[in-house]
């Protein structure tokens, strides 16, 4: 837009009552509209072979303008079918942990690594991950999260590129993509091994006084 254009345009915003530049609000646009772009980007996907095999893709959700990234290994049986991540067994005790932090789904945004389902819930392959990883990315370049929280050995392994086990690097912050990420237990690991929840509320511990900050 020129100059006077600009100008005018803010002459007549002023005129019908605009008394502050709408800047916050403006960001939550772009960054909407940028992750919807994305997401139409990739809607047909078919770089890997889970392209063939998936019911829906399951991008991601929560809000675009998060300080908080929950990013998972991949969909399973239900996110399959509804298209939207952690929305089965271990959803369930996601969102218990979300809330226990005082947030909402709503307020934090929540991805996987793979975009669709490995048949039968098999693990991710390397090349999966690989394939998959630019959209992640871009999802994290667009939310500019304070904190990335990895869920379990394949977010963690595959996000801070290392083979170190998820119980060596849970617990800790990570500095990458220009935020920091807190590697923690995946929810379905701990609905098999509920003793260690308690070392995963002292990591989302960590997690809210670093939100605080
Ligand atoms: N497990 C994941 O890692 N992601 C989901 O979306 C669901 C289960």
């Amino acid at each position: 837009m020129l100059w006077r254009q600009l100008i005018q345009h803010l002459q007549s915003e002023i005129a019908f009552g605009l008394e502050e530049l709408p800047t916050k609000q403006s960001k939550l646009v772009d960054k909407s509209e940028a992750l919807a772009a994305l997401e139409n980007e990739f809607k047909n996907c078919q770089m890997c072979v889970l392209g063939s095999t998936r019911t829906k893709l399951v991008f991601g959700a929560g809000n675009p303008n998060a300080d908080l990234m929950f990013i998972g290994e991949a969909p399973g049986f239900d996110e399959d079918k509804q298209g939207l991540p952690f929305v089965g067994a271990a959803g369930q005790l996601l969102t218990k942990m979300i809330l226990a932090m005082n947030l909402t789904r709503e307020k934090v945004y929540i991805a996987n690594c793979l975009k669709c389902r490995p048949p039968g819930n098999r693990n991710p392959l390397p090349t999966e991950l690989a394939t998959c990883n630019p959209i992640l990315l871009r999802q994290i370049e667009i939310i500019k999260p304070k904190i990335i929280c990895t869920l379990g050995k394949f977010a963690t392994q595959s996000l801070l590129q290392t083979q170190d086990s998820i119980s060596r690097l849970r617990g800790q912050f990570f500095e990458a993509y220009n935020t920091r990420v807190m590697p923690t237990f995946h929810p379905a690991y701990l609905l098999r091994n509920p003793a260690d929840k308690k070392l995963a509320w002292e990591d989302m511990q960590k997690i809210m006084k670093e939100l605080e900050r």
